[in-house]
């Protein structure tokens, strides 16, 4: 099963996907997630990578299809993939769409739907795990000891992106660059739409029931 995840940032993509590719056994990448992998790291693409992420602005195309595709060719199972954050525009859904024609396309596109106003309010208190990316929220979901890690112990941080500012920028370019994806997969028949403005669990479970059908 070839799935990926759309949704405005703080739509709850991550939090989701580690449920999904859980349940439904199947290996999951974050494009976000890979670019501050290769940031920690300190190679050449993490470099490039942050002076776009900083800003809340995307990372030029050629070098995101090319990451992407090669996490695919090394870790595409049988059972299929579960891409979060990716594709974002219109030319890497056109690279994915080109990399998946002689296997019968992608399964699904699920968009995770949420207003602006609850997201810019998650977002504002979104902190992560420095060591194993679990998120929690300030006001909502916060960890039993303030700044550490229910799960290993981790620092916890604010993502430099999830500052005020650039929110407002990647909201933007949300709306001027993936949202026509959208319509791109509704007309394809791909098309899975999700409530995102109810408890995690209730969303996960929605995107799971959603998911059966194209399971099986
Ligand atoms: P995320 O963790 O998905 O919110 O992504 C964090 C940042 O990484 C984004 O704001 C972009 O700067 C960059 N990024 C992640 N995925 C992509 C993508 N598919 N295309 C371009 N930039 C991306």
């Amino acid at each position: 099963m070839k799935v990926i995840l759309l949704g405005l940032p703080g739509a709850g993509k991550g939090t989701q996907a580690e449920r999904v590719s859980g349940e439904l056994g199947i290996p999951r990448v974050s494009s976000g997630d890979l670019f501050r992998d290769h940031q920690k790291r300190g190679t050449e693409l993490g470099r490039l990578a942050r002076s776009y992420m900083e800003r809340g602005a995307l990372v030029p195309d050629d070098v995101t299809i090319g990451m992407v595709m090669e996490w695919i060719a090394d870790n595409a199972s049988p059972g299929g993939f579960l891409l979060d954050g990716f594709p974002r525009t219109r030319s890497q859904a056109e690279a994915l769409d080109e990399a998946l024609a002689g296997e019968g396309g992608l399964d699904a596109a699920v968009l995770i739907d949420v207003s602006r106003a609850e997201l810019v309010r998650r977002l504002s208190g979104r902190i992560l795990c420095s060591r194993c990316q679990t998120p929690y929220n300030r006001r909502e979901a916060p960890p039993g000891e303030p700044g550490k890690c229910d799960r290993c112990g981790g620092e916890l941080y604010q993502r430099a992106d999830d500052k005020p500012e650039a929110v407002e920028k990647r909201i933007e370019v949300y709306v001027q660059d993936t949202e026509p994806l959208v319509a791109h997969y509704r007309e394809g028949g791909k098309l899975i739409r999700v409530d995102g403005e109810r408890s995690v669990a209730e969303v996960g479970d929605a995107l799971i029931r959603a998911l059966q059908p194209v399971a099986t």
